[in-house]
């Protein structure tokens, strides 16, 4: 199978109390797990497209055969955001950006407040499910944007820097419908280190294919 589904680098338990043990075995195992599978399953078809790294299946689209297209959209979207996701959270992290990601929040957003207040706004105002971002753009700027369902910034050209996930299945064990309370809660799982790497491809780079590694 070209697509793995990769190990969370840390417990079940680790993200708690912020992201509770049982979302993460459902969202890890059964969720990213269904994405993963789906999308190697579109692929069966289509052995020259196996080889090729689901950032590259995503940043042209048009260039995926039409009946595997939306498929291929939405599960690959899916493989490729929970990679992220699982590596930009970890356990004790949070608190105020350092390096690189602090600075830049600092010149685009003001402060950390006024970034995070832009950015769970945008996430709250998604309507149904999806993600936000932190995106980059190919003149080095960023902005703040939502995406629906499981679409990746990397189809429009953008680099994802970081990304919440605003579906149900991320937080409506714990926090049921209140999302305002899990995107709050969300930035005390911010892991910088890994957002700061993420930072530093793009800057040094501005190309939308390296946004995985
Ligand atoms: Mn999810």
């Amino acid at each position: 199978m070209p697509h793995e589904l990769p190990s969370l680098p840390y417990d079940y338990a680790a993200l708690e109390p912020v992201i509770d043990t049982q979302t993460m075995k459902l969202h890890h195992d059964m969720h990213h797990g269904a994405y993963v599978k789906n999308l190697n399953a579109a692929l069966e078809k289509y052995p020259n497209l196996q080889s090729k790294k689901v950032e590259e299946l995503l940043r042209d689209l048009n260039a995926i055969p039409e009946d595997i297209r939306t498929t291929v959209r939405n599960n690959g979207g899916g493989h490729m955001n929970h990679s992220m996701f699982w590596k930009i959270m970890k356990a004790n992290a949070g608190g105020e950006p350092t390096g690189p990601i602090a600075k830049l929040i600092q010149q685009t957003f003001g402060t950390f407040n006024d970034f995070k207040t832009r950015f769970n706004e945008a996430g709250v105002k998604q309507f149904g499910s999806g993600w936000v971002w932190l995106a980059g753009k190919p003149d080095g700027s960023v902005h703040i944007l939502s995406t629906p369902n499981q679409d990746n910034p990397i189809s429009q050209g953008l680099f994802p820097i970081l990304g919440n996930d605003v579906w149900e299945h991320a937080y409506y064990l714990k926090y049921n419908n209140r999302r305002p309370e899990y995107l709050a809660a969300w930035w005390n799982l911010a892991n910088w280190e890994e957002i700061n790497k993420r930072l530093e491809i793009f800057q040094s780079h501005r190309e939308p294919a390296m946004a995985t590694k």
